[in-house]
């Protein structure tokens, strides 16, 4: 399979109203006017190999080194550095109702994952808390998983749901001495479970803050039996 050109909608710059040249592109980068692409800080090599942190040097950041122990395993890639122009794009996106820009942002986060993967069976994604859904009326990573598997012709599957903190207390009490640790996620349903086992899949989400949620959500999925998982952000 072979990454192809793609028409987009209009001659502007997806985040501000510059002209850009041409109306076939073969990444959604060159119709992001160089002013906006000069305000982002994407993140290029070297990258610390399992969270994706920009970094100068070295494999593994010293964070990820003193959490690795005690963590599901997750190696995971951004496109860019959380600040500036990518939060500004991120709040957006998440809160000023700007959700035609899953387009570009799941887009580049199709070409990040292209670069460096491309044996991916599956793609899903962190949910949202329903009182969150309620008042948004959409979840910003199920809008990206959206763009990143259609691009990528895999299928996306709603793996996961977000537990109400009344059910999650619930839980610390019957788990807690158990995992030690309350369970904010749960399968989305039983049939789900045949779906992951032995499956390469990638978690999406649209900012790495902590890695706390990717790796709750891991933590679950991994009790499926995945080949292997990976998760992307937009932003890191
Ligand atoms: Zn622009
Ligand atoms: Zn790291």
């Amino acid at each position: 399979m072979k990454w192809e050109s793609v028409f987009y909608r209009g001659r502007t710059c997806w985040f501000c109203p510059a002209i850009v040249a041409g109306h076939r592109f073969s990444s959604v980068w060159e119709q992001v006017c160089r002013r906006c692409q000069g305000r982002m800080k994407r993140i290029t090599p070297p990258s610390c190999w399992r969270c994706g942190r920009a970094m100068g040097h070295g494999e593994i950041c010293g964070e990820c080194k003193r959490r690795s122990k005690n963590r599901t395993f997750v190696r995971n890639r951004s496109v860019t550095q959380y600040q500036g122009w990518a939060k500004h794009i991120i709040r957006m996106y998440k809160f000023q109702g700007k959700r035609e820009w899953a387009t570009p942002l799941g887009e580049m986060m199709a070409e990040l994952l292209w670069e460096h993967q491309k044996l991916i069976d599956l793609i899903t994604y962190v949910p949202l808390s329903p009182a969150r859904w309620e008042m948004r009326g959409y979840n910003q990573a199920e809008l990206l998983a959206q763009v990143i598997a259609r691009r990528l012709r895999v299928p996306m599957v709603s793996t996961l749901r977000r537990l109400h903190s009344e059910q999650v207390q619930s839980s610390r009490s019957r788990y807690a001495r158990l995992q030690g640790s309350g369970h904010l996620y749960s399968l989305y349903s039983g049939r789900v479970q045949d779906k992951l086992k032995q499956k390469r899949i990638v978690i999406v989400d649209d900012v790495y803050t902590t890695g706390a949620t990717l790796h709750a959500c891991a933590q679950t999925i991994a009790a499926c039996d995945p080949k292997k998982m990976e998760s992307v952000t937009f932003a890191r």
